[in-house]
């Protein structure tokens, strides 16, 4: 079975597995493996993402979802991590060093801004923050000699600002990740364009129910190891249970997808043309201001929706409590339409300057479309905004 031949959708049905067997992924549950002899032993103690050894170097399961996230990744090893934020800490504390720089965007996901903000300072890790929309930015503050990791987020959580993954790409020297978390390998494949490493947040689209926590990275396979060898240490392993969810969800991806782009994308319609609604920001939108960039780079406008009331603070709590179908729930990707108030929320820990700093208003609202009919959603929608507009 020639699988290259094959769309991106296809790929991910049948990515991770053998054309013979089972169809269903099985699930591993063993921490220890036994081995043949002594000399069996020495061998798997030392080889590289091991999945016959002992459960915190790997397992069979953990590392079937990491093998079909690497193959729709078009990356030559990936592995697994209990959480995105697993992930993320293994490339940036497994890359970096005291005296080590890196280059990142104020526009991240609330738990690498910690990492970055917080974290990393304590370790003599020197960083950058720049604008992820500003290329000039990104290149001015890549520092030759001294930067060790370029760190990018796109489309960015929540605001959904892109970075040109060609500029970035491009850079030589240090090593480039993108947090793909937003898009998934079915929407956009940073590695085609040089990056060296991809990671997600397997919690969200790709295991695609709301049971998993797992995070995944992907890139060159030395790389990999390189990182696979601090993994084991710093202890991040993913659960296989989780990534048997993981794996099953995997096979659903493309029609999850092209239903959550779909309502994604006919809401940010509505919430355009409503005027309770000051702004909205959706890559698939043709009035959205990086809408060049995004026809580049990306399959489609991907599954969340952000958007900013007029009303502020208190039009976005007016509508979430109008909501009966959406959830009020963080996260993203999965089959339930899910709102969330950062301002509230996810990024209720900042102050509002620090907010607006980073592109958060007080009245944004970050849906992530579910797999409703779509008639359902905007209904509920619809009415919920009605109940919003009398706050502005
Ligand atoms: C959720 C998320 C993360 C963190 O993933 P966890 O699985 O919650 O640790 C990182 N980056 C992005 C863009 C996310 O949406």
């Amino acid at each position: 079975m020639n699988r290259l031949a094959h769309h991106p959708e296809t790929a991910a049905l049948l990515a991770g597995r053998s054309a013979e067997g089972g169809l269903a992924p099985a699930l591993e549950p063993s921490t220890a493996f036994g081995a043949a002899d002594a000399a069996d032993a020495a061998r798997r103690a030392v080889r590289p993402r091991v999945t016959d050894f002992y459960g915190r170097y790997g397992n069979p399961t953990v590392q079937a979802f990491a093998d079909a996230v690497a193959e729709l990744e078009g990356a030559e090893a990936a592995i697994c991590s209990s959480s995105g934020m697993g992930a993320i800490s293994t490339v940036v504390l497994g890359m970096c060093s005291q005296g080590s720089h890196v280059v990142t965007q104020r526009q991240l996901f609330s738990g690498t801004l910690q990492l970055f903000t917080q974290v990393c300072p304590r370790f003599g890790i020197g960083v950058t923050f720049v604008d992820v929309e500003d290329t000039e930015a990104w290149l001015a503050a890549v520092e030759p000699g001294r930067t060790t990791l370029v760190f990018v987020e796109t489309p960015s959580n929540p605001t959904l600002a892109l970075a040109d993954l060609d500029a970035l790409g491009a850079i030589a020297g240090p090593i480039t990740v993108v947090d793909s978390t937003m898009a998934t390998p079915l929407i956009q494949r940073p590695l085609d364009y040089g990056v060296d490493l991809v990671v997600h947040s397997a919690t969200k689209a790709l295991s695609g129910h709301n049971d998993a926590t797992l995070g995944v990275i992907a890139g060159e396979k030395t790389l990999v190891n390189e990182l696979w060898g601090y993994a084991v240490v710093q202890g991040s392993s993913a659960s296989a249970f989780d990534s048997w969810n993981a794996l099953r969800g995997l096979k659903t991806l493309g029609v999850r997808i092209e239903r959550q782009c779909a309502n994604a994308l006919q809401v940010a319609s509505i919430l355009s043309a409503h005027s309770a609604v000051a702004e909205v920001f959706y890559p698939g939108l043709d009035r959205h201001r990086q809408r060049e960039l995004a026809a580049r780079q990306m399959a489609s406008g991907g599954g969340c929706v952000t958007f900013e009331f007029v009303g502020g603070y208190e039009a976005a709590c007016t509508f979430v409590d109008a909501l009966h179908l959406a959830y009020l729930a963080p996260s993203l990707g999965g089959p339930e339409t899910l709102v969330n108030h950062p301002a509230s929320m996810t990024h209720a820990q900042l102050a509002p300057a620090e907010r607006a700093a980073i592109g958060i208003g007080e009245g944004m609202i970050r849906m992530s479309m579910g797999l409703e009919h779509p008639d359902d959603v905007t209904a509920d929608i619809c009415s919920a905004l009605q109940a919003a507009h009398t706050c502005s």
